[in-house]
């Protein structure tokens, strides 16, 4: 039986039988865990009221060789978000990174350097409060973290820099923007000023990105070009549930 302690994030959870929750936490070390939180529907003392979406925890956990999920022994509250309690916006946009983050990620797979950014992103977003970015934000950050964002500065196949022009070709497979000579046989074409914007979102910290604006029409073609490599790379049933939910409650924060 492998026992684990620390921090994870709570990504998701459904009742089980009328007592327990089946919870899917982010965890440094394991990963996303699938866990059993007996008595939780029951009592709320027994994991103190903690078990809330996106709550960031110290937990313990328990796994056994062969067993589909694990068993959560412990759970305290190290942050919670208020904010996403209250505001269906933000709440939409704390699940939508969590449902990225949940489709990027693998059971048992390391992977502290997305749990510190998808924590980095619920704080922001909790002191901030929801924004026309914010999607785009969790898309690329993301992408970036796992090694698939877009190129958008130079030529993705030759590294040549990209011609001046208004709209620059890109290609999905071949990993983003393209110089004149690699994008002859015709591709997607993106403008240069949402290239730029997204540029800026990609060297920025999080805080900065909480205020940076895409301008009329970039808004929905920033959207549609990072969309387009969601779907390549990720292979995500795109679009996700909380991206639904967020494009129904307003599509300028989808
Ligand atoms: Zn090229």
């Amino acid at each position: 039986m492998l026992r684990t302690k620390g921090e994870a994030i709570l990504l998701r959870s459904k009742p089980s039988g009328e007592n327990d929750l089946m919870v899917t936490l982010l965890h440094g070390t394991r990963g996303k865990v699938l866990l059993l939180a007996r008595h939780a529907l029951k009592s709320r003392k027994r994991f103190l009221g903690s078990l809330e979406l996106f709550n960031h925890l110290e937990v313990e956990f328990t796994e056994r060789a062969g067993v589909f999920f694990g068993i959560l022994e412990s759970s305290a509250v190290i942050d919670a978000f208020p904010l996403f309690r209250k505001d269906s916006v933000a709440f939409g946009q704390a699940a939508y990174a969590c449902e990225l983050v949940e489709t990027a990620t693998r059971a048992g797979e390391p992977c502290r350097d997305i749990l510190d950014w998808l924590l980095d992103f619920l704080v922001t977003l909790n002191r901030i409060g929801p924004g026309t970015t914010w999607s785009r934000v969790a898309e690329l950050k993301l992408l970036d973290h796992i090694g698939l964002a877009p190129g958008l500065d130079r030529c993705s196949v030759c590294g040549g820099e990209l011609a001046s022009r208004a709209r620059q070709a890109y290609d999905v497979a071949r990993g983003g923007v393209l110089c004149d000579v690699c994008s002859a046989g015709g591709t997607n074409h993106v403008s240069l000023g949402t290239l730029k914007t997204l540029s800026v979102i990609r060297k920025s910290d999080l805080s900065l990105c909480g205020r940076i604006r895409f301008s009329g029409k970039a808004a929905q073609e920033a959207k549609n070009f990072l969309g387009d490599f969601l779907r390549y790379h990720m292979n995500l049933d795109y679009p996700l549930k909380s991206k639904i939910f967020l494009e129904k409650l307003n599509p300028r924060f989808g």
